[in-house]
């Protein structure tokens, strides 16, 4: 659940446009000398944050990120609100191995279609959390940014599953039920080319989230949000949701097209903390505790803390 309370270019070019269905090497972006140069500088087995808001309320939050990010060996996705742009922008150009920009959009608002292309043209690398929306996300109102997304062959994050409540004493607009993780496969087979990360796996709807990541070579799930702490005394059940490692029922494209061909249902995840700073390196700790409780396998834990983020956005691993 995402918690906007108290939350607080990559500069390749974006990816290629490849004909045909999507796969972790049509995601990559085109080679250029910029996003090469980076690449090299990048730290080796650096963990991949999916999931970190950028708090335009805090002037310090840039700062306070890279701090983090040096102790922890950590990049992120910055979710930035439109409005500032400019101040991610220039920190992801200046600490390009740290910051990843991902521009936070307004689905419902008149002009997002124009946003969209103003962060495509800045060098934006995605778009995410995508939420409060006014309908459901399989609007086709809504797809002439998916279009874009499609086009661009971005990474777009939904927030799936329960939302906070932010008002307790005025009508809200807001319904969970509209960003239920089932829309995201309409979306992932329509639009192809995007890669679909839901936020929090559908909390609670686990299943539904974990059923369209296995049938949807381009659809993943992170476990930020309250899950981990809800499922802390019964991380195994994970196994339950995540169930079809080494059977033929995982995903054919997925197995012949992923470079390392990993057999194990928790390839689906990546790793995201949408949480404070402070507590990244806690939501660190409860993803190894849920590795633990499953056995997920070491090759398949190092693709969910950076590996599978990294192939998509075209960074060492
Ligand atoms: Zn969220």
């Amino acid at each position: 659940m995402s918690t906007h309370v108290s939350r607080r270019r990559f500069l390749g070019a974006a990816a290629a446009s490849v004909p045909g269905a999507w796969s972790l090497a049509n995601a990559l972006p085109s080679a250029t000398s910029r996003s090469e140069q980076i690449a090299s500088a990048m730290p080796k087995n650096r963990i991949i944050d999916m999931h970190v808001h950028f708090d335009e309320k805090k002037p310090s939050f840039i700062a306070d990120f890279l701090k983090i990010s040096d102790r922890l060996n950590l990049a992120a996705c910055l979710l930035t609100p439109f409005a500032s742009r400019k101040i991610v922008f220039e920190a992801a150009k200046e600490h390009p191995t740290q910051i990843i920009p991902f521009g936070f959009v307004d689905l419902d608002a008149p002009d997002v279609v124009k946003q969209v292309e103003e962060l495509h043209a800045m060098g934006f690398r995605g778009l995410g959390e995508l939420e409060f929306v006014r309908k459901p996300y399989n609007d086709p109102s809504y797809f002439p940014v998916y279009e874009l997304a499609n086009q661009y062959g971005w990474i777009v994050m939904f927030h799936t599953g329960i939302v906070l409540r932010r008002k307790f004493d005025e009508p809200e607009d807001v319904a969970s039920g509209r960003m239920r993780p089932i829309y995201l496969e309409e979306i992932a087979r329509r639009f192809p080319k995007i890669t679909v990360l839901g936020a929090h796996c559908g909390n609670p709807e686990y299943e539904w989230a974990a059923e369209i990541a296995r049938w949807n070579p381009n659809v993943f799930f992170d476990l930020s949000g309250s899950t981990l702490t809800k499922m802390h005394a019964r991380l195994a059940e994970f196994q339950k949701i995540f169930w079809w490692s080494a059977t033929e029922w995982h995903s054919a494209e997925w197995t012949v097209k992923t470079p390392n061909n990993d057999p194990s249902a928790f390839i689906k995840v990546v790793f995201g903390s949408d949480t404070g700073l402070d507590e990244i390196a806690s939501v660190i700790k409860q993803y190894h505790d849920m590795f633990d409780a499953c056995d997920v396998p070491e090759r398949t834990r190092k693709m969910i803390m950076g590996g599978t983020l990294a192939k998509m956005l075209g960074l060492p691993d």
